[in-house]
This record gives C-alpha cells, structure tokens and sequence, in this order.
C-alpha cells in the first residue's frame, strides 16, 4: 500500500523545494523524527507548480516541534498545528508543521467523544484536547501516517516528499492520478462529504484550480457532489464565507464560476456565492473577476472589498435610485441605500467590520469623482483608499459606465504636481 517512489519516476525539480520548509524539515529529521513536506505543496511541485506555502507533516507533537525552533508557536484548537517563523517583519515566512494525525470516520470519532467507551490506545493518541467537542477531540488524535494520508481529502493531496531523500510517499495512488490529470477522493466520496461539507467547495476548487492543466473530477468524486450539497447548510456561515474567498480570490474566480456551472452547484453553497455566480456575465462583476484572476496571476494583493463592492453595486445602485425618487437627499440615499445591502446581503457574517468599511468606502467615493470643482478632487486624493476606489471607478470606466475622459482626469489629477492640478481644475470650471 506504501509506496516509495524515487526522484527518477516522480521528477521533482529540488530546486523549487522553499530552503525554510528543507531547514525544518532536517531539523526534525536530525532529532529523530519523520517528517516530510506535505499536501498541496507535493502536488504542485509534481505539476511543476510553484508551491504557495510549504506544509510539513511529523511524527513529533506540537510541544515537541516547538522546543526544536527558537521561534514557534503553538496555534488553533480546533486543529493544533506549529507556526515556525523565520525573519521578521514584511519579509518573515511562516512554514505550517502538523503532527500525523489519526483517520477517524464519523462512528470513530463519537466513540472517541464518547468517554467510556474510549479505548486505551485511542486516549494514549490524544493529547490536550479531552475536554472539547467530538470533532476538536477528532482533529487531534495523533496517529501513524499511513492514517495521516486517509484522512486528507484527494489523492493528489496526500502525499509526502522528503526532501532530502527526494522520495514521495504515496498511499493512495497519487502519482498516478496526477499523470491522469483526475482528483480523486480517497475512500468513500459521500461518505467523506459527510464527515466534512466542505470538502464540496474544495473539490469546486482544485477542480477550478487544476482545470488549466487538463483536470477533472473523478466521476466517483463528482456524482454525489449535488445530493450532497445541503449539508453545507451544517457548515458555519464563518467557514462557508472564508471558502467562497478562496474560489474566488485565488485566482482562478472565473474558471470556478464554470466549474460550479458545469458540476451543478450554481445555487445553494452560500447566498453570495449564488449572486456573484447569478452575475456573473454581467459586465462589471465579469471585469472584477477578471481582473481579480489576471492581479492574483501577477503577484499582486487582492481584496475581498473589491470584488464584492463590484458584485453588489448594482444594488446599492438601484437603492440610491429609489430613494432620490422618494426625495431624499443624495448623501443620506446613498448611505440608506448601503446600509440597506449590507442587511440584505451581507447579513449576519460577523468579525466582517473591516471588509464592510472598506467597501463602503469605494462605494461612496463613487459619486464623488463627478465632483471635480472646490476641495474635492484634493479631498479625493489625499484619501487613504483612494486606490480602492479609483480602482473601481475605473473598472466602471472599462465597461462604458462612466463619462469619456474622466477616468484620465483623474489620473493626471493624482499623478501631478500642484501647479498643473490648477490647470486640471481650470480646464472643467
Ligand atoms: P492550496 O494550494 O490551495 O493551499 P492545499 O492542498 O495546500 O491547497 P490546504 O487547504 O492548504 O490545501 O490544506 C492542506 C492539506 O490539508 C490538503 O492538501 C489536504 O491534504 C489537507 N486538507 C485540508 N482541508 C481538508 C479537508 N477539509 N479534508 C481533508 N483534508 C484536508
Ligand atoms: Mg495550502
């Protein structure tokens, strides 16, 4: 079942290998650990890929992790995991060392939570974690790895590279379901889809994600996906709302839009997941997707403010409407009209303050660029997310939205110095 599979067959090219992730990686090794690189980093690395982080994955618990390195940290109680920082500041990375844990399907893991009928060998693998719920308990069984890769969610995202030996380890024919372009779910799929929904969303995604490279869900994998679906509704809104950003932030937004399309799932794994995917063709959430794929594929920082300002302005738009028509005036309207799809739409995802002012801001900006006399366009400028929101202005821009000329007014507004500012105000008086 284990098989060991040589640098000759598999072709990793070492050099892609982050030196961090080697460097704990033979820290471990060199205290009489295993340890190996792990996940989604083996999978692209396999594809040629370059890795976003490096994971690894031990035989040592936490507490023994920890008192390895001079800077780690011990995180999460739903899933204790290491953080081993190196560097400082802007320029620190962060290598994610988890401890093999235990496969327990659901039976397994209420009988686990269950007390009395926990047996010895199972209470010996579980460490710091008695007093929660069944599901921190099940997280934080540790056990051999060969359970440690049944328990991970796709072949292809359950393997192990030792990077000093360049051997993966692979258990569930990982390999060769890479060369076959296929994401396959280890064991049952619905089975698995009930141990953890949102193991849905993360088969919409990698199939999203890997669909460049000709793959496609196991038929197997994909069958049960839409029967399965309504157990999201079990999933906190929290957890839904942080894997719709990863469909659609990490760039690949627009080949997830026909993912969930083609598998199905179009409706029903979040209401705002549902309206961006409804929009979809429209003009301004198609460039926002667009755009946010095309910043994602050159490195560069995407907010989820952004896209979901463009995805819901043509409610706000249409709120502010209604309510010039009933006489208000325009500042309070458009405040009201915010304030009204943020309860319609955004809801009751709490801790979201921060997207909510950011968006806002963009929002409110909007109007305000046809305002290029007085103190404004200084005003303007000086903001601190004035980026955010000439951003926008200028997607509206892309799509016809916004008066010919505007756009670069503005542009030379913000570009320029004092003197020729006054000429740009001068021009529109
Ligand atoms: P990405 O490159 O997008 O980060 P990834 O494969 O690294 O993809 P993560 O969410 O970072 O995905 O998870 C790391 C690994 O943990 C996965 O490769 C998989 O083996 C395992 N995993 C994560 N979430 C689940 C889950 N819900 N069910 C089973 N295994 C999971
Ligand atoms: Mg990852």
């Amino acid at each position: 079942k284990r098989e060991e599979v040589p640098a000759s067959v598999h072709g990793i090219d070492p050099q892609l290998v982050d030196r961090r992730a080697f460097e704990v990686v033979r820290t471990l090794k060199e205290a009489g650990y295993q340890a190996y690189i792990v996940g989604g980093a083996v999978r692209d690395l396999l594809l040629g890929l370059k890795p976003k982080d490096f994971d690894v994955a031990t035989d040592a618990t936490p507490e023994e992790v920890k008192a390895l390195f001079r800077r780690a940290f011990i995180i999460g109680k739903r899933f204790r995991i290491v953080h081993v920082v190196f560097g400082r500041g802007r320029e620190h990375d962060v290598v994610e060392v988890s401890t093999f844990r235990a496969y327990l399907d659901n039976s397994a893991a209420e009988q686990v939570a269950g007390n009395e009928r926990t047996s010895k060998a199972q209470l010996a693998g579980m460490q710091h974690a008695v007093d929660a719920s069944g599901r921190v308990l099940r997280d934080n069984v540790w056990g051999p790895q060969e359970e440690d890769a049944a328990r991970r969610d796709f072949t292809v995202n359950a393997m192990y590279y030792d990077p000093e030996t360049q051997v993966v380890v692979d258990y569930h024919k990982g390999i060769q379901d890479a060369h076959k372009r296929v994401l396959r779910m280890i064991g049952d799929p619905a089975s698995r889809y009930r141990e953890d929904p949102v193991r849905i969303i993360r088969a919409v995604r990698f199939a999203a994600k890997l669909s460049h490279l000709g793959f496609t869900l196991d038929p197997k994998t994909a069958r049960p996906l839409v029967e399965c679906e309504p157990l999201l509704r079990d999933v906190p809104q929290s957890r839904l709302f942080d894997e719709m950003l990863k469909l659609l932030q990490t760039g690949h937004a627009l080949a997830t839009i026909e993912q969930l399309k083609k598998l199905g799932l179009e409706k029903g794994i979040y209401p705002l997941l549902d309206i961006v995917v409804e929009r979809a063709g429209d003009p301004l959430v198609h460039a926002a997707l667009a755009d946010t794929d095309r910043r994602v594929s050159e490195g560069k920082a995407v907010a989820p403010s952004f896209l979901l300002a463009c995805v819901l302005w043509q409610d706000v738009e249409s709120g502010w409407q209604r309510r010039l028509e009933e006489g208000e005036h325009a500042f309070p309207a458009l405040q009201g009209a915010i304030d009204e799809v943020f309860e319609r739409r955004i809801g009751d995802v709490s801790g979201r303050g921060k997207l909510a002012a950011d968006m806002r801001e963009i929002w409110v900006m909007q109007p305000r660029f046809d305002k290029r006399s007085g103190n404004t366009p200084y005003s303007m400028v000086a903001h601190i997310r004035f980026r955010a929101g000439f951003d926008f202005f200028r997607l509206r821009a892309d799509i016809g939205d916004v008066a010919d000329g505007l756009v670069e007014w503005w542009q030379e507004f913000y570009v320029t110095d004092d003197a020729r500012r006054q000429d740009l105000l001068a021009q529109v008086r």
